[in-house]
């Protein structure tokens, strides 16, 4: 993929990221790391490594490249901004790597701890997501509360030093490999739904928290359900405010929704396909034409995905942007899927065949994590209402 042209700065000094590297650079920094771990054997791309591939060296890497926390203030992190964030975010994508283990925090919890986590919180929690030493799941998602996030019945009752939650999280990404777990739990019954809701952190090696598999229809483990028993949670892991948490919710899901891993999880199945035609005769002409519509969709998503970051770097939630971006990126996702096919038909490629059902057994969870299509669709919808 060409350079986002953001803005330039001076070179990059000592090979760790900080004020005067270049956009340019930080994309060069992570192709040379992606191929060499690759030409060594240590990762094998492949689609949605994202979310599946979990890999502690690689995210601790990166971490003393200073590559995570790119977008926080120095204080915390490289001070460069989300559009710089942006450009290692690609790269990662585009090369398949192995991101899972510090992606949610980095992504995130970060953004979130930085924007309403107490001075305490932050001293605490941010250069540990910076070192790649912790490791954070989300639960949000119960049982009955998916779409209708604000239907969440897990409870946190106030108790002397602390909180004692009960209750239940589902679907919880890479639980079963965190060290902390975003928590979003019930604080008061109100009758608006939507307040009543508060943020914590919590340990996921406290008492009374239980983490059961659930295996996909690829037969990977990579969510879970997480049950929590009277687990006491430290005052001090409270995130912002008691009953604000559906307002700190919705902002985090920009940075959920809004980030090229909703446009590039199967990335890598694309660059096979290239690679595959490359050598195709006219035949696969039409081949070739849609290749081309795929090619010139990326570079409008790349455009989404740019402004997105743009306006986070302005100090916005771009709610809406992000749930268009998110929305029309897993439609393209799964249209390269679906490309793949059409090309395993024409090239014999046992490679590629294997690339594209590993995507194909990944891709019906697309559309649905991070916010069902649907909802996505009715949450713009209501807003151009509103315009
Ligand atoms: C791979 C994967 C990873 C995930 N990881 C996490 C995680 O780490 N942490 C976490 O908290 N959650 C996670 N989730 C859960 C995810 O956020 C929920 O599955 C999602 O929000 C949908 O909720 P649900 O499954 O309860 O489906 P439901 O809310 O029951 O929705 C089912 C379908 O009904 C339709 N629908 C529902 N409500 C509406 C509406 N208002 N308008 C129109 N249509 C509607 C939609 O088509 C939707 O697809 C993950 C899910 C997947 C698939």
């Amino acid at each position: 993929m060409a350079g986002t042209r953001a803005r330039e700065t001076t070179a990059a000094a000592n090979g760790r990221a900080g004020t005067g590297t270049t956009v340019a650079d930080l994309r060069r920094q992570v192709r040379d790391l992606t191929d060499r771990w690759r030409v060594q054997g240590r990762y094998t791309p492949r689609s949605d490594n994202w979310m599946r591939g979990f890999d502690l060296d690689f995210s601790r890497e990166l971490a003393r490249r200073g590559l995570l926390g790119l977008a926080w203030p120095t204080e915390y992190g490289a001070g460069l901004g989300q559009v710089a964030r942006l450009a290692v975010t690609e790269e990662l994508l585009r090369a398949g790597a192995p991101v899972a283990a510090h992606w949610i925090g980095e992504r995130q919890i970060g953004p979130a701890v930085l924007g309403h986590g107490s001075p305490e919180l932050r001293a605490e929690i941010l250069p540990l997501i910076a070192r790649a030493e912790a490791v954070f799941c989300l639960g949000m998602s119960e049982p009955e509360a998916g779409s209708d996030l604000a239907a969440v019945r897990t409870t946190a009752e106030a108790v002397p030093g602390g909180w004692t939650v009960n209750g239940r999280k589902m679907w919880t990404t890479g639980a079963h490999h965190a060290t902390h777990i975003y928590l979003l739990a019930r604080t008061a019954r109100t009758e608006r739904r939507h307040h009543g809701l508060t943020e914590f952190l919590v340990d996921m090696d406290t008492a009374g928290i239980e983490v059961t598999p659930i295996i996909d229809l690829a037969g990977e483990h990579h969510f879970n359900e997480v049950t929590f028993t009277d687990v006491h949670v430290p005052a001090h892991r409270l995130l912002g405010t008691v009953g604000e948490g559906w307002r700190r919710v919705v902002e985090q899901l920009s940075f959920e929704r809004g980030g090229p891993e909703r446009v590039l999880s199967t990335y890598p199945l694309l660059a096979r396909c290239v690679h595959a035609l490359a050598d195709e005769p006219p035949h696969a002409r039409d081949l070739q034409i849609d290749l081309g519509r795929l090619t010139a969709r990326l570079a409008t998503l790349r455009r989404l995905a740019l402004g997105v970051a743009r306006q986070v770097d302005e100090g916005r939630a771009p709610t809406v942007e992000a749930a268009t971006l998110k929305y029309l990126g897993n439609d393209f996702e799964n249209d390269v899927v679906d490309f793949a096919r059409r090309v395993c038909l024409r090239v014999p490629d046992p490679d590629l065949r294997a690339a594209f059902a590993q995507a194909l057994l990944a891709s019906p969870g697309f559309t649905i994590r991070g916010g069902a299509a649907d909802v996505l669709l009715s949450l713009i919808a209501r807003q151009e209402t509103r315009t």
